[in-house]
């Protein structure tokens, strides 16, 4: 079984708070290496899917996400014309599956709840630019400012989709999408309760609302608010914004109220890049969530993916004190749910995100069409859910969150991966 290590992780995001609450709970000394003076959320609100949920059960956390956020159990989309292009329950897959629409803020703050508690250390300030290794052999992080870390036997990767490390692990190339999305944080006013709600004109214009609860017990209850937008035409959209604002209540005229007091600086521009690592690790260095693989937010899965994989990286290094082994082990128990879903966005973005008039017309005859051959409808769901591990190959929440290998305390033969 596993002996304890010197590790560093560089982000405290999802996955970096996550695997260093794992890995300090798991015995080995561990510190957090991150780029802001105060370690902070960015951006408004995103889903949990039974995946993340099962996996933040895990970490002890599930409980408190599902008291703040806000519980959805549907995704809704319409086009231009009214026509259905979606309307997928999580219930028709399992009675039991749910999503959690939640604040950045509140998810953060429970990570990093946990994250306290359980001992780690963290190093505030510091934006490593690379890693260097020292006469002892250990690995040894190095900032802008030219500072050198002490030395670690692992260097966890966790900053980010825009990681400027992972060049050291994989030569794969990032490509940006040419869509990005304006984000903002709206009073929910109950447009479409318990719901991920869109809508969309061809594949041009995107606009969606995800209730996202609260950001502490006593505040009013969020929604997230998106409006699709190629990030070259950010400042024409902020200086013609009365007319966009026209735009948002002609579309969807029960939005029209939300986006009155709104202002272009209420709104952060996301943009999005498609890259996955070929293999995830090289020598010390392991990556996990955005830094190993990123994409587009259109199937809501990269923060339970980044929350999978610390747990899998914990599970590895509980499984073997070989780090080499362990590493092979990580990678391998996430190759084939990080493979489907890296392939499935970059298929599906274009659909609801591009130029593309001829996509947006498949999109609207055949999707919500598929659905009425059940094998599809389920299919379908299951994508949605994050419980796909292959074109035809799915697994549980739990599965995909180790629960079971948690509980059996299983050694390295047993690992192995699902789906
Ligand atoms: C608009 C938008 C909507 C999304 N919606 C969803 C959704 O509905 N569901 C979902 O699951 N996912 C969603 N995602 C994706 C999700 O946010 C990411 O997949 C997830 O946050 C990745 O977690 P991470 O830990 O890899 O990185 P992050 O959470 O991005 O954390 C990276 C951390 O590293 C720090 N850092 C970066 N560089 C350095 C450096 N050089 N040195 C030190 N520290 C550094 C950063 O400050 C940050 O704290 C969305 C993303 C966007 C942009």
């Amino acid at each position: 079984m596993g002996r304890s290590f010197d590790i560093a992780i560089i982000g405290a995001g999802v996955g970096g708070l996550a695997a260093a609450t794992l890995l300090r709970r798991a015995g080995h000394r561990v510190v957090v290496y991150e780029r802001f003076a105060a370690a902070r959320p960015i951006g408004s609100g995103l889903m949990l899917q039974p995946t993340g949920l099962a996996a933040l059960e895990r970490l002890g956390l599930r409980a408190s996400i599902e008291a703040l956020g806000a519980r959805i159990d549907r995704l809704h989309g319409l086009n231009a014309r009214g026509g259905l292009v979606f309307d997928l329950n999580y219930a028709d897959l399992d009675p039991a599956f749910y999503a959690i629409g939640i604040h950045r803020t509140a998810l953060h703050a429970a990570l990093w709840g946990a994250f306290a508690e359980s001992g780690a250390a963290i190093e505030t300030g510091w934006t490593i630019v690379d890693i260097g290794t020292g006469a002892d052999g250990r690995a040894r992080l190095i900032d802008d400012g030219g500072r050198t870390s002490p030395g670690f036997e692992l260097i966890v990767d966790a900053s980010g989709a825009r990681s400027s490390l992972r060049r050291l692990a994989t030569q794969s190339k990032a490509r940006p999408f040419a869509y990005g999305a304006v984000w903002a944080s709206i009073p929910d006013l109950a447009v479409a309760p318990a719901t991920l709600a869109q809508r969309y004109v061809a594949a041009r214009i995107m606009i969606g609302h995800l209730p996202v609860g609260r950001i502490s017990a006593d505040s009013a209850p969020l929604a997230a608010f998106f409006w699709s937008l190629k990030p070259a035409e950010h400042p024409a959209w902020r200086t013609g914004f009365d007319d966009w604002r026209k735009q948002v209540a002609q579309l969807w005229p029960a939005l029209a109220p939300v986006v009155a007091p709104l202002g272009p600086d209420d709104f952060t521009l996301a943009t999005y890049m498609q890259f996955t690592a070929r293999r995830p690790f090289r020598g010390p260095l392991a990556l996990i969530g955005d830094a190993a693989h990123a994409t587009s937010p259109q199937l809501g899965q990269g923060a339970n993916s980044a929350l999978l994989d610390a747990l899998a990286l914990g599970d590895a290094l509980d499984a073997t004190g070989d780090m080499a082994q362990a590493l092979d082990l990580y990678a391998r128990l996430r190759r084939k749910h990080v493979r489907f879903y890296q392939f499935a966005s970059a298929a599906m973005t274009p659909f609801f995100q591009s130029d593309s008039r001829l996509l947006a017309e498949v999109r609207d005859l055949a999707f919500h069409r598929l659905k009425i051959i059940p094998w599809l409808r389920r299919e379908m769901l299951r994508t949605l859910a994050g419980l796909k591990t292959g074109l035809v190959a799915s697994a549980t929440p739990g599965e995909l969150a180790g629960t079971a290998r948690a509980a059996s305390n299983v050694g390295v033969d047993a690992l192995v991966p699902m789906g």
